[in-house]
């Protein structure tokens, strides 16, 4: 749920185009799409094709990037209401061929090999990935992992823990509900109230009601059980069953199967919008959560969203009493100050494929690469 929203629907099928506009492709973006989405189509499509002309290892080589560390939330062949209105997702036939390219490109290693390389300083392969997911959605268990053990890749998968066993709905996905009921079609009066009580939770009235549902906050969360009843969403009902997350029993059997388990936080927050007591609350009690519930030592936590607006007062704290061995941001290839703060590359939301996912990354990274070696000789978190 850390990224810019597309519909997804119809996702699926979606491959990048890299055939050339005709006059007729134009007129109808032009009629269809409005200029702004159409000049960034068009912009993403001479992006692409710069970065697809230079081969692969070329970039690799520039970007100079060891470990990479994909993430994906949900692969899936149909359509997944409870994120659905938030973001794009993988079909499984898609997600093969994530995975098949990393696999080409990179060596799998283990949460295990990269705490150890961290810390004990043991040689990673040359060109290295660690497949990561978030979320903890039920898709992890039943399409996910079988694929990956297929293709004898590890992977770590962090999960929220009011979650799991399906016991509290989280507010992304109660977002992707509520939107998703707008479109039954509503009077006027309860569209009228819909756009009420957005202002009265503190929610700006400066764009459509959908814009206002999707910016509802962490701590104006509630409005959303205020909407639900509005707009009749059931949010247990759809818990019940729906059950959009993985079960203990799930999460017993992944690490059965040599999976790792790390902390995504208590109920999902914006890391930016805590205090540092909250912060840290979130994230030691979810580590504490699961190394009690699986009998497991929970070593690793990934940050809801994203990892901007967390500082090195956060990172010196948890890290220093020993139990949080590695934490992962987004960011893409960027090094973080912090260094056992690994950032990540969000897969999947995009018509782009993995491929061109990573290029797009290694490109942006060389110029704050080059700057965060720089500054490391002087200035570190760590
Ligand atoms: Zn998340």
């Amino acid at each position: 749920m850390e990224q810019p929203r597309h519909s997804a629907r119809g996702s699926h099928a979606a491959v990048v185009d890299t055939k050339e506009s005709t006059p007729r492709d134009f007129a109808e973006e032009v009629g269809f799409l409005g200029l702004t989405t159409m000049f960034r189509r068009l912009k993403d499509r001479w992006v692409s094709r710069i970065c697809t002309s230079i081969p692969f290892d070329v970039w690799q080589t520039i970007g100079g990037v060891d470990l990479v560390i994909p993430y994906w939330h949900v692969v899936c062949d149909h359509d997944l209401p409870h994120v659905s209105e938030l973001y794009r997702f993988r079909s499984i036939r898609q997600f093969e061929a994530d995975v098949d390219f990393f696999l080409r490109h990179y060596s799998p290693v283990t949460e295990q090999e990269v705490i150890r390389h961290l810390h004990d300083g043991s040689a990673l392969p040359r060109r290295s990935v660690l497949f990561t997911f978030d979320d903890g959605f039920r898709e992890i268990h039943e399409v996910i992992a079988p694929i990956l053990r297929t293709k004898g890749a590890s992977a770590s998968f962090f999960l929220i823990t009011s979650a799991i066993d399906n016991q509290h709905l989280c507010y992304p996905q109660k977002k992707s509900l509520v939107i998703g009921a707008l479109a039954r079609g509503w009077s006027g009066t309860a569209l009228d109230e819909v756009a009420r009580l957005l202002s009265s939770a503190g929610v700006p009235n400066d764009s459509s009601v959908v814009s206002r549902i999707r910016g509802v906050s962490y701590r104006q969360r509630d409005v959303l059980d205020d909407l639900g009843r509005i707009l009749e969403c059931d949010f247990q009902k759809y818990l019940a069953s729906g059950r959009p997350y993985v079960t203990s029993q799930q999460v017993e059997d992944l690490l059965r199967q040599g999976f790792a388990i790390g902390a995504h936080s208590v109920d999902h927050p914006s890391y930016a919008d805590l205090s540092l007591d909250e912060q840290l609350f979130q994230t030691g009690e979810s580590m504490r959560w699961i190394s009690e519930r699986f009998h497991i030592e929970c070593q690793s936590f990934a940050f809801p969203y994203r990892d901007n607006g967390v500082g090195p007062d956060f990172f010196r704290s948890m890290f220093s009493e020993g139990r949080l061995k590695v934490s992962f941001g987004t960011g893409g290839l960027v090094p973080h100050p912090f260094r056992y703060n690994l950032r990540r590359v969000l897969v999947g939301n995009t018509d782009l494929t993995a491929g061109e996912t990573v290029v797009r990354r290694l490109a942006r990274s060389v110029g704050p690469r080059l700057a965060a070696t720089m500054r490391r000789q002087s200035t570190t978190w760590a």
